[in-house]
């Protein structure tokens, strides 16, 4: 576990004055605004970085590319490969205290959460399924494997290096198995419940971990209720909510292969009969053509808005989903609703809400706010990490 390393302060980045104070925070971005000086580096290499007056804030590793020149991947004086291990190590003993054989996926290091800025571990049973975002952590690949492996003990670890800002970084996307068995489909239990997870066709690393204590909200709202789950993927929703004695269940989502996952889903719990319904359709039309005799609708749509100057257009698409469904579902009714665009914040998405039920004539309540799961923990310092916002509504 060797890297090159250079400390003399003519190799250190150093900060402008009054720039440190984010650094010093903990926040692990180093805009190159901030940057006074840059010594010559190798893209992707780790470098000390300093203050203005000269005290060392820490080690980061640096990109030229892009707004985010620099992430730190340790403070103060701590060796950053050192931190680095130590901060993986405290990533799995959190989780460890919270999951046991009745859950076994759950994400296991959430970025800059978890002070490991550019990865993402996701783990399913003895699977790990990783995301690297930038060419520092690239680089760390094979030291990041070689603990991974000692301290999780997985049966295989696979890539799915695919998000979008991997682009800024000129990093292609990368997917494959990196360590271990070849694996394609893996068998989770969530709550006590079964689910197929296709790792290599799947979308995100295979599951959306980030909704379990929402699944769980669902089966408590489910029984009697007729059900709604549109957006479906691979049935998480439904299974929870037919689990809860819902009446019924209608699963909607324009992925063929995602409702091939949720009705094997349903069925691999016991589910099936008259009482789930599957529709490979796109939502807009499913709401606009259906009569929606449902009390309870779980609308969980993809990202809208992926990036800033198409928050105009996702709000409107917001919007109209939501007074499609508002004018239909029948008084007394319950929505749960998300959004996981990072671009549209809480306050901008409850008013989307608010608005749709003005239109729709519809008195609309917030009954309960919800964030992503507790294994995608955030760093108060670094609220970008901040994605995943939901409504439990009650629409009368
Ligand atoms: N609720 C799911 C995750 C939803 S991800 C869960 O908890 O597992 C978003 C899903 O929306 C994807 O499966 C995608 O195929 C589907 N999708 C995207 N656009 C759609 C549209 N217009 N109509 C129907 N489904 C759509």
């Amino acid at each position: 576990m060797t890297l090159r390393q250079v400390d003399p302060v003519s190799t250190s980045v150093v900060l402008h004055r009054g720039k440190d104070k984010a650094i010093r925070n903990h926040h692990h971005w180093i805009y190159s605004g901030a940057v006074k000086f840059l010594p010559e580096f190798e893209a992707g290499s780790i470098l000390p970085v300093r203050s203005a007056d000269g005290d060392l804030l820490g080690h980061a590793y640096f990109n030229t590319h892009g707004s985010i020149a620099g992430r730190m991947l340790s403070f103060g004086a701590d060796p950053p490969l050192v931190a680095l291990e130590k901060n993986i190590a405290e990533a799995l003993a959190l989780r460890r205290s919270f999951f046991d054989a009745g859950t076994n996926a759950y994400r296991l290091i959430n970025g800059e959460g978890d002070r490991v800025p550019g990865l993402i571990v996701d783990s399913y049973e003895d699977v790990l399924v990783i995301q690297i975002s930038t060419l520092g952590m690239e680089m760390l690949k094979p030291v990041v494997i070689e603990i991974l492996v000692k301290s999780a003990r997985p049966r295989s670890v696979y890539e799915k290096s695919n998000s979008p800002s991997r682009r800024e970084e000129k990093l292609p996307p990368k997917e494959g198995l990196i360590w271990g068995e070849p694996i394609q489909t893996v068998y989770i239990t969530e709550s006590g419940f079964r689910f197929e997870v296709d790792i290599v066709q799947s979308q995100k690393t295979g599951f959306y971990l980030d909704q379990r204590e929402m699944r769980k909200l669902v089966r408590f709202l489910s029984p009697g209720r007729k059900v709604l789950n549109a957006f479906a993927y691979s049935g998480g929703f439904s299974v929870f909510a037919l689990a809860g004695d819902a009446l019924s269940v209608d699963s909607v989502d324009s992925s063929e292969r995602a409702i091939e996952l949720a009705r094997n889903n349903c069925l691999l719990n016991g589910f099936g009969g008259d009482r789930v319904r599957f529709f490979a359709a796109d939502v807009f039309e499913f709401i606009r053509s259906q009569r929606l005799d449902y009390d309870l609708v779980i609308l969980d749509p993809p990202a809208f808005a992926k990036r800033k100057s198409e928050v105009v257009r996702a709000c409107r698409a917001y919007k109209d989903m939501h007074r499609v469904v508002f004018k239909k579902i029948p008084p007394g009714s319950f929505v749960v609703t998300f959004s996981c665009s990072y671009f549209v914040n809480e306050p901008l998405f409850r008013q989307v809400i608010f608005q749709a039920a003005a239109e729709a004539s519809r008195d609309v309540r917030v009954l309960q706010r919800h964030h992503q799961a507790f294994d995608h923990p955030l760093n108060v310092f670094h609220p970008e990490g901040d994605y995943l916002k939901g409504f439990l509504l009650y629409v009368t």
